[in-house]
């Protein structure tokens, strides 16, 4: 695994000094804790990890000493960049679901699909689901051509897990009582987006990164 290691600890300001290192999971001072118990994203373990006296020698360090944040910082635009591919690939998911089930479910002897209510949610959401696809695939071909979209792609961060938090709520009303069952998976899409508005930078860290890239500071 990389460990992101503070590998000089009087460096200012805080994110200088930070050095990458590879650890085997087999050396000695090593251990995995207990797994997480996680609101969400139940197919992936998340789990505590200590690091008691671990020695690696300097051969596991990755790039130069000191050099780390510097490194992390040029893959966070492809990480945040993939955070909204998945979450309007999941919003799509979960609209679909949401319109196959409102046509087949039948309340006050009609389907609910027939309702105002339900036309209109489900077209609005299906338009920001266009807008937010459209967004994203124009800055993954700025990505792949090598454009600096920090920017841009703090701003689908934002948005598109903003969107499909809301999305996989409106889509769960829609469901009734079911879509709080666990054997529906409009509940687990639901869970799994509360997370990302937090991981890979928190939503409030994005709109930090566009008001310093407008000047506002
Ligand atoms: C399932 C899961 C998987 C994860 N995987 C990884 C991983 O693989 N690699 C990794 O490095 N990290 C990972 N993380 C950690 C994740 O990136 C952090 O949880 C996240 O960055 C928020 O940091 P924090 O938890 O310390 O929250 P805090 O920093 O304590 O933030 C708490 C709240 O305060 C707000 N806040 C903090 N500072 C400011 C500010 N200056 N202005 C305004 N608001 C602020 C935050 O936006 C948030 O709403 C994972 C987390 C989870 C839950």
């Amino acid at each position: 695994m990389i460990v992101v290691a503070k590998t000089d600890p009087d460096a200012s300001p805080p994110h200088r000094g930070i050095s990458l290192i590879l650890v085997e999971t087999d050396r000695a001072g090593f251990e995995r804790g207990r797994n997480l118990d996680k609101l969400g994203l139940k197919g992936q373990d998340t789990s505590e990890l200590f690091f008691n006296e671990c020695r690696v020698p300097v051969a596991n360090l990755l790039g130069q000493e000191g050099r780390g944040f510097r490194y992390l910082m040029t893959q966070l635009q492809q990480e945040r960049l993939v955070i909204g591919v998945g979450s309007i690939a999941s919003c799509k998911r979960s609209l679909e679901d949401t319109v196959a089930y409102v046509k087949e479910r039948e309340a006050f002897g009609k389907p609910i699909a027939g309702f105002q209510n339900t036309q209109f949610k489900l077209a609005e959401l299906a338009t920001e689901v266009e807008i937010g696809q459209t967004f994203v695939d124009r800055l993954m071909a700025a990505h792949v051509a090598g454009e600096d979209v920090v920017r841009e792609v703090s701003m689908a961060k934002w948005w598109t897990t903003e969107l499909q938090k809301r999305l996989t709520g409106e889509c769960l009303q829609l469901f009734g009582g079911y879509g709080f069952m666990r054997e529906y998976p409009i509940s687990t899409d639901y869970a799994d987006a509360a997370v990302q508005t937090i991981y890979a930078g928190t939503n409030e860290i994005m709109k930090m990164i566009i008001a310093r890239r407008m000047g506002l500071e």
